[in-house]
């Protein structure tokens, strides 16, 4: 095979991990990174910001050789506990007995990706932001921060792992035939704190998702390896209950007293947390093509932002490296190809999880809340149990298998149309684990 020289723009989660799949194969890999290294630099000092890991990760991690090394930092959450005002706790478990999502922290994830890309021979270079391209060409320009210095780039090929606001993009963005789309949700999102126990432990159950579901918002909290959990409000900007409308202290407790009453006393530092931390925007992007030729491609959310409600972001940045490792087996030395390849099999499937990612944050933030929608999960469950060639449980598909996304999508929409005539069936409350439902839904298959 050729040895390519290749520059990637963003030396994030996807970035990293695709220069190891990309260095695996004997390029000569250099990664242009924005902000200051993440190992030396104490970024993100006292915040421990994590995320959800499932099956379509472990895989893309399990290809660079790195999975075992990352389980042993996670935490695995076997299912999703609600908590409603009166603090009733409600638990629904995520799949089958041994399986889960796992909480990893972002920035320990990064750095170990990072760590394992310089080992493979990928060079990184930090404080250099890509202000922009020449496709054609394949030439990069950086601007280094510290010393405001530009330099250009020639490579054979570049790789644009930039993120959702991706410079690489943007130059693409002013090309003929470009189709681009950018999408804020009503929501932003916050960060906040739940502190370990004096003894290290959690306060909450440690193998778990907590969720306080309320309707038009929600509150969320992941654990950390040190005993904390990282708890995430998402929450309208504008409205009744917004960001907009709480202002003061007593505002902030006030609202949480009333909203989410068992957790403000496992929250000691909410206020200062609340003022503190920032207030985030919640984007989608789509856009196609992602590929110029043999010259340029984006990956990641450079190509496909999503609501983050599926935890499914950084997988299908991470499924992004699994399929472009398939390609680079398939097609050798004709990049033109395996780009184009590349980008066909990944946009359908990237379009069905942003569409099933903004679907999920209603089944979170209000059908969790919603008594008939767990009996429906319930039945579908019990029937999978039994049949499990024949029905698997949307869930299940997104989280645990490598069902492509768009046919996971499909499955589930047909899904939905059984189970609204099972749900219509007279008392089926009490007659959900009978030989009547089941039989009904054969019978609809
Ligand atoms: C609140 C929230 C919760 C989430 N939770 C989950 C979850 O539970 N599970 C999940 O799978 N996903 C989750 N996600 C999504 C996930 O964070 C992203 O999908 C993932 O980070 C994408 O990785 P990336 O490498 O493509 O982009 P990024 O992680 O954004 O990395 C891009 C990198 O490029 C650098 N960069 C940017 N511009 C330039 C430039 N001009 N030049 C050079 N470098 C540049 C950045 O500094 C950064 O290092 C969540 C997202 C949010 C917002």
């Amino acid at each position: 095979m050729e040895k390519k020289n290749i520059t990637v723009a963003g030396a994030g989660l996807v970035g990293s991990l695709l220069s190891i799949y990309l260095a695996k194969k004997g390029h000569d890999v250099t990664i242009y990174e924005r902000r200051p290294d993440m190992r030396k630099a104490d970024i993100s000092a006292g915040k421990s910001i994590n995320l959800a890991l499932s099956d379509r990760g472990w895989k893309a991690l399990a290809g660079a050789g790195i999975g075992d090394e990352i389980k042993e930092v996670a935490i695995p959450m076997h299912k999703r506990v609600m908590h409603a005002v009166d603090g009733t706790l409600t638990d629904q478990a995520y799949g089958n007995e041994g399986q889960a999502i796992y909480s990893v922290s972002r920035g320990g994830l990064n750095a170990l990706l990072m760590d394992l890309a310089e080992k493979h021979g990928v060079k990184v270079n930090f404080d250099k932001r890509c202000t922009s391209i020449n496709m054609d060409e394949a030439i990069a320009s950086f601007k280094d921060y510290n010393t405001g210095e530009k330099e250009t780039v020639n490579s054979d090929l570049i790789l644009g792992a930039d993120g959702a606001f991706s410079a690489v993009r943007n130059t693409m963005q002013r090309t003929d035939r470009f189709n681009y789309s950018q999408e804020y949700i009503k929501h932003g999102y916050k960060e906040l704190n739940i502190p370990p126990n004096a003894d290290g432990t959690h306060k909450l159950e440690r193998n778990a998702l907590h969720i306080w579901p309320r309707g038009e918002f929600m509150l969320i909290a992941l654990p950390n390896m040190d005993g904390s959990f990282t708890c995430t409000l998402f929450f309208p900007f504008e409205g009744k209950d917004s960001f907009s409308t709480i202002k003061t202290e007593e505002d902030v407790l006030a609202f949480f007293n009333k909203t989410f009453p068992d957790a403000v006393p496992l929250m000691p530092t909410l206020v200062e947390d609340y003022f503190g931390n920032p207030t985030s925007s919640l984007v989608i992007i789509r856009c196609f093509p992602w590929a110029h030729q043999d010259k340029v491609c984006l990956v990641g959310d450079a190509s496909h932002a999503i609501v983050p409600f599926y935890g499914q972001g950084m997988n299908s940045g991470f499924e992004d490296c699994t399929i472009f490792g398939e390609m680079m087996d398939k097609y050798g030395d004709d990049w033109t190809t395996l780009l184009d390849e590349f980008q066909k099999e990944r946009k359908p499937n990237t379009d069905a999880i942003a569409d099933l990612a903004m679907r999920n944050f209603v089944e979170m933030r209000d059908l969790t809340a919603d008594p008939t929608f767990l009996l429906q999960k319930k039945i579908e469950k019990r029937f999978s149990n039994k049949y499990p060639d024949k029905w698997l449980p949307l869930y299940s598909m997104v989280t645990f298998s490598h069902i492509p996304y768009a046919e996971a999508h499909a499955e589930g929409k047909r899904q939905d149309k059984i189970m609204e005539e099972v749900m219509a069936m007279p008392n089926i409350a009490d007659k959900w684990d009978s030989q009547e439902v089941e039989d009904k839904m054969l019978s609809l298959l």
